[in-house]
C-alpha cells in the first residue's frame, strides 16, 4: 500500500506539504491553511514539483539562502488507499490511515486553473464538524531536528 506524508514547513509562510507516494514519487501540494478533518472545509492546495521518495521521511531545517528556508516536520504521516480517479483526471480520492488525518478525502482540480486544487475531508465516520491543525514543531522537536543535514545539502 503506498504511503502519503504531511510535512509542516514553517518557511516565510508557514503551510503544510501535502504528499503522496504515487508513480515512484512523491505527488505533492502546498496547503496554506493545513488539511482539514472537517468536510466543510475546503483547503486550496497548490500542486508544487514532485519529490523523490525517500523526502517522505525527511524533517529538518532548510538553511537560509535556499528556496523554502525555515524547519520542516511531519505533521502526520501513514498508508493510504486509492479509491478513484487520477492526476491526470483532475480528481483523486483516497483513503488516508494516518495519525491525524482517517478516512476519506478527495483532491480536485480547479476548472481552468494549472496548479490550483482543494483538498476536502469527505463525509464518514471520522469526519468532524470544525478543525485546526495543531503545531507539530515542539521546542524539543526544534532541537532534535537541528542537528540533521538536509537533502538540498547533501546533494
Ligand atoms: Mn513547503
Amino acid at each position: 500500500m503506498p504511503y502519503f506524508v504531511v510535512h509542516e514547513h514553517h518557511s516565510k509562510r508557514l503551510h503544510y506539504d501535502f504528499r503522496l507516494e504515487m508513480e515512484g514519487v512523491l505527488k505533492s501540494w502546498a496547503v496554506p491553511k493545513g488539511p482539514s478533518m472537517a468536510p466543510k472545509d475546503k483547503r486550496l492546495a497548490i500542486m508544487v514539483e514532485d519529490h523523490p521518495l525517500e523526502y517522505g521521511k525527511f524533517e529538518g531545517i532548510i538553511p537560509k539562502g535556499h528556496y523554502g528556508a525555515g524547519p520542516v516536520v511531519i505533521w502526520d504521516s501513514g498508508k493510504y488507499e486509492l479509491l478513484s480517479g487520477s492526476i491526470d483526471e483532475g480528481k483523486v480520492e483516497f483513503l488516508l490511515k494516518g495519525q491525524r488525518l482517517r478516512g476519506a478525502f478527495v483532491l480536485t482540480k480547479l476548472k481552468g486553473k494549472d496548479k490550483e486544487w482543494l483538498l476536502i475531508k469527505k463525509k464518514d465516520e471520522y469526519a468532524v464538524t470544525s478543525y485546526k491543525p495543531e503545531i507539530a514543531l515542539t521546542e524539543e522537536k526544534l532541537k532534535e531536528i537541528k542537528e540533521r543535514i538536509p537533502p538540498c545539502e547533501t546533494e
